[in-house]
């Protein structure tokens, strides 16, 4: 067992096995010296310096590389190319905005239509409470930026100033900004980069099979969390708490659904301290849960929402904040006593980026979208769970169309592989090798494909897990 070598990625440019990672030195010994590019999140550079995986052109669920191999892309680019790799309605509408107007600002009471329209198509699809305004931001690492500095200027406002803690969650990803960063509950985003930032805490990660004791329900584990969650505020001072921030479904911490019941009780303890509710879905947004937002699956009613990913099918960079019109309706009056509201970027609604999100939220509606995910999810989720009993498989869990996968030994969460077995980035390269890419964060698999993924499509991810398992299981045994 302590031969197994880790391998990061399936070298498809050489050779038909795949690639044991060399150390740094073993490389600078042979003289490679690896790209220009320094790339982000990305681990064993000397492996991806060497063979990084060049990716030239998208069609539907498949993306190809440079030496034309075909994958399906089971994590839709970054959990965002809702829309597949062509959708030429997405190629027409950034066209058409380019050659009318390709940018102008939104500062100082100038702005473009597709701004406009975006906002006010945005706050309409948001149903689970009604919203006040939309503020565009170029990412979701922005969005949850503009996030906690709206959240202080509101409390300023209301005379409020020590009410500036923020509250995130273990394992939660809200983005790689100094802020986002340190909302994020994951250390590799801490670690040497002097974060988190000390106004942000992390409480308990809603991981039931992970966390539960003995016997707890998921209701009695959600209860627990609240109840630990009550505790930090209380421990804090309530009125040193400014916001919760919560993703529906945690994405890049390894697909965490929320145990029955969370929701209703974080949100009542957080009501009870008037601490805002902060819901980040940059994930979850335009029906990956099979409901239009993460919100409306689980009953959340926020206070502030950020968007982006799905928002443009990432065809261009843009994300976004909706904020109650409590909230919306207090800045106001502070601007106008201010005299500006001093925040923005030069590309907040950019004009090509708003027209591309514009013709997706058309599609996403046209194609009823959600109805398309429901119905696609029960063979997509039933067909990878069936996986579970694999002696390797800790869990598989997911919802919609989003699912992950935890490697660990005997079944238990208390017995991980040794890291440097690097079991899920054998899986990974397993994937790889058989024409499909999946993410890998460690032991945790994640995939959330396209909607427009086709019922054959999903099959053969399916088959592709499956062989891609077996060789794992081989490997491990
Ligand atoms: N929030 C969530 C839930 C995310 O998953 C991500 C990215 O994966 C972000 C925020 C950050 O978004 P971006 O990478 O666009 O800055």
């Amino acid at each position: 067992l302590h031969q197994f070598r880790a391998i990061t990625r399936w070298n498809s440019t050489t050779s038909a096995e795949p690639k044991v990672d060399l150390t740094a030195q073993e490389l600078a010994d042979k003289g490679f010296k690896g790209h220009d590019m320094l790339a982000p999140f990305t681990a064993g550079w000397q492996t991806t310096d060497l063979h990084p995986l060049v990716i030239e052109r998208s069609e539907g669920s498949y993306v190809y590389d440079t030496n034309g191999r075909k994958y399906l892309d089971s994590l839709a680019g970054l959990w965002c190319t809702a829309l597949g790799g062509n959708e030429p309605r997405l190629v027409e509408a950034a066209h058409k905005q380019l050659s009318v107007l390709p940018f102008y600002h939104s500062f100082w009471n100038r702005t473009t239509k597709p701004s406009l329209d975006l906002a006010k198509e945005l706050l309409e699809m948001f149903t689970a409470r009604k919203m006040g305004k939309a503020f565009f931001t170029n990412s979701g690492s922005e969005a949850n930026d503009t996030q906690v500095k709206l959240v202080w200027y509101y409390n300023n406002a209301l005379g409020r100033p020590n009410k500036k803690k923020f509250i995130a969650r273990s394992k939660s990803y809200h983005g790689s900004t100094l802020i986002a960063a340190s909302l994020s509950g994951l250390p590799a985003l801490h670690q040497k980069f002097d974060l988190p930032v000390p106004f942000v805490l992390h409480t308990d990660c809603p991981h039931y099979w992970r966390f539960h004791l003995p016997g707890e329900t998921e209701e009695e584990f959600a209860t627990r969390l609240a109840d630990n969650l009550e505790k930090l505020i209380l421990k804090e001072g309530p009125e040193t708490i400014a916001a919760f921030i919560a993703e529906p479904v945690m994405g890049a911490g390894g697909v965490i659904p929320p145990p029955a019941t969370y929701f209703e009780k974080v949100q009542a303890v957080v009501k009870k301290y008037d601490i805002l509710f902060i819901a980040d879905e940059v994930i979850c947004a335009f029906g990956r849960l099979g409901t239009m937002f993460g919100c409306d699956k689980y009953g959340i009613k926020p206070d502030l929402v950020s968007i982006a990913k799905a928002l443009s099918s990432g065809y261009l960079p843009i994300g976004a904040v909706l904020v109650s019109p409590e909230i919306a309706e207090v800045i106001h009056a502070q601007s106008s006593k201010l005299g500006v509201f001093s925040h923005g970027f030069t590309y907040s609604g950019h004009p090509v980026s708003c027209a591309v999100a514009l013709e997706a939220l058309k599609i996403y509606k046209e194609r009823n979208i959600v109805e398309q995910v429901q119905k696609l999810s029960p063979r997509f989720q039933d067909g990878l769970k069936a996986f579970s009993d694999s002696p390797i498989i800790g869990e598989i869990r997911g919802t919609g169309l989003i699912i992950g996968t935890e490697f660990t030994d005997n079944k238990s969460p208390n017995d991980p592989f040794p890291p440097e077995w690097g079991v899920g980035a054998y899986f990974g390269a397993e994937c790889e090798k058989r024409g499909m890419l999946v993410r890998v964060a460690g032991d945790n698999i994640m995939m959330c494909p396209p909607f427009i993924i086709t019922p054959e499509e999903i099959e053969q991810l399916i088959s592709t897990y499956g062989e891609a398992l077996r060789a794992t299981e081989e490997r491990v045994k």
